[in-house]
């Protein structure tokens, strides 16, 4: 099966012979005649009639600008095309460019195509459809439309950001980005999940940039005609991360660097003590989560939940809490240290085991172990009060 993607085809190209069955509801040709909108094995496809906010949702969408998907189309032969996915879509076009429905202003009146303002009849007209155009057997067809009906588009989300927003903004960033033969991949790959032609590099540079808004800066910088900001951006975070931490540890991959060098990068560090620091924690039996040392170690070694520490284990905690509670039982004060010591009316509340938690003695940070002998029960309120130091 090929497949090759169409982003110049527009609602007018589609909409020229546009032919529309009255009786059975359906867009029956477009394209001039070369293609058709109901091919025989979609025959038991049916348009739902009176479902009239889909249609006028499809041209809502238009006049805001919003993507509207993607539309496959079967190549049959050179003068003949059939939908696959996108009948209904392509069929509420271009009954409305007919004026068969009409839409609701803002004042809620209803608008008909001929009678819209001619700069939103031009901005119908003009909207480029996103079009994939396969060729392959009918039974591989047939297969293969059942395939993304069921799983959906066989693109990634930037392949398809960078189809919607197509222009000298994107080729200049996959120039830079999606370019497997440029040598600095591999310095990138050290910190950025997946692949260049896949768009993932690129996908990550807009996403710092943008801090998180892809689709919108994509949308403001269309058509630029040059990425720098874009790079320049980009290569700080990189820069700031490899200045930062000397050494390449596998964890440093896919992490949120972005949203680390907007929170960090204004802060000063000694790579060489940092260095230690990381092996320090990389050594360390207790740190669960690797994945956490880095920004950890950012914010100055406090948020310990990060690295989510090896907890004490449930026996431990229930011989503790036995231990506990006999002891104070006897001096009728309370079992968690902390109440016991207070002028709260919890003075004397024997907590039960489910009431309390574990804490560490000696805080893990401060080198205490997650063994019994470092382990109190304190109740819940109390545990949250002393926090996760
Ligand atoms: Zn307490």
């Amino acid at each position: 099966m090929k497949t090759i993607l169409k982003t110049e085809i527009t609602v007018k190209d589609i909409c020229v012979g546009f032919v529309y069955n009255e009786l059975e509801g359906k867009g029956l040709f477009g394209l001039n005649g070369k293609l058709t909108i109901q091919p025989e094995y979609q025959r038991n496809y049916i348009y739902a009639e009176g479902d009239g906010k889909r249609e006028m949702a499809v041209i809502e969408s238009i006049l805001k600008e919003y993507p509207l998907g993607l539309i496959y189309f079967n190549k049959v032969s050179n003068e003949k095309l059939e939908v696959l996915d996108g009948q209904q879509r392509i069929t509420s076009i271009g009954r409305f460019v007919n004026d068969k429905f009409a839409i609701k202003d803002k004042n809620g009146m209803e608008q008909y195509f001929s009678g819209m303002a001619e700069d939103n009849q031009a901005k119908i007209w003009k909207t480029k459809l996103l079009i994939y155009e396969c060729k392959g057997g009918e039974s591989e067809i047939k297969e293969w439309f059942e395939t993304i009906n069921i799983a959906g588009v066989p693109l990634t989300s930037q392949e398809l950001l960078n189809a919607i927003y197509s222009g000298s903004f994107v080729t200049l960033g996959k120039e830079e980005f999606s370019n497997s033969q440029n040598s600095n991949i591999q310095k990138w790959s050290a910190y950025i999940k997946g692949s260049a032609n896949r768009q993932d590099y690129l996908e990550c540079a807009l996403d710092w940039a943008s801090k998180g808004n892809i689709g919108g800066y994509m949308s403001s910088h269309r058509y630029d005609k040059n990425i720098t900001e874009l790079k320049t951006h980009f290569n700080s975070v990189i820069d700031w991360i490899s200045s930062v931490f000397v050494d390449v540890e596998s964890e440093m991959c896919g992490l949120e660097w972005g949203r680390l060098y907007e929170k960090y990068h204004n802060k000063s560090y000694n790579p060489a003590k940092i260095s230690i620091e990381v092996q320090k924690l990389y050594g360390d039996s207790y740190v669960k989560n690797r994945k956490g040392v880095f920004e950890y170690i950012l914010g100055g070694f406090v948020d310990t939940k990060l690295l989510n520490v090896r907890v004490f284990e449930e026996s431990i905690k229930k011989s503790t809490y036995k231990k506990q509670t006999i002891q104070t039982e006897k001096k009728e004060i309370s079992n968690c240290p902390y109440c016991a010591i207070g002028h709260e009316v919890n003075k004397n509340k024997i907590w039960k085991f489910d009431e309390m938690d574990a804490d560490h003695v000696t805080a893990w940070s401060k080198g205490g172990k997650t063994i019994a002998k470092n382990c109190e029960m304190l109740c819940k309120t109390h545990n949250r009060a002393k926090g996760n130091r």
